[in-house]
């Protein structure tokens, strides 16, 4: 087994979408980024290189590359799923919490879990999104925080190569 956590955050932009696990929320901003900056799924692909001791998202697609500007996060997301699979693991299960004083994300939440789990090709019981608020207290209030905790297995095969 292997544990893996990530944590992000990204400001509120006047202009631009705001996209939260591959779901577009409508709202009157979204977050600034050099990709879409889907601030959740950030922290998820920071989760999974973390949990196999391969570096950041910063390293993998560097935001001085123009290929990953406005860059779809989910198709991102693909390519460190591909590399899990690569390396022999698959997902026990996920957890991201998003903390945002605003919007209300209640009833985003279902299709942000379809989504990832459809990425990851599992069942929906493996993805859990939460949201919440920080009361005012913290950094959310100007943006959009996500913390993600994700819980791999080596494959068997991988396991009896090394044997
Ligand atoms: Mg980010």
């Amino acid at each position: 087994m292997r544990i893996g956590h990530g944590y992000d955050v990204h400001k509120f932009a006047q202009g631009r979408r705001l996209v939260l696990c591959g779901e577009e929320i409508p709202h009157e901003r979204g977050l600034l980024g050099h990709s879409d900056a889907d601030v959740a799924v950030h922290a998820l692909m920071d989760a999974l290189l973390g949990a196999m001791a391969l570096g950041d998202i910063g390293q993998l697609f560097p935001d001085t590359d123009e290929r990953y500007k406005d860059a779809d996060s989910m198709r991102l997301l693909g390519v460190v799923i591909a590399l899990m699979k690569e390396h022999g693991y698959v997902l026990c299960n996920c957890d991201i919490t998003i903390i945002a004083e605003t919007p209300k994300l209640r009833g985003y939440i279902e299709n942000m879990r379809k989504n990832l789990a459809v990425a990851f090709g599992c069942g929906i019981d493996r993805v859990s999104v939460k949201a919440t608020t920080e009361e005012g207290l913290g950094l959310a209030g100007e943006g959009i925080g996500a913390h993600a905790v994700v819980l791999l297995e080596e494959r068997i095969q991988k396991l009896s190569k090394k044997l």
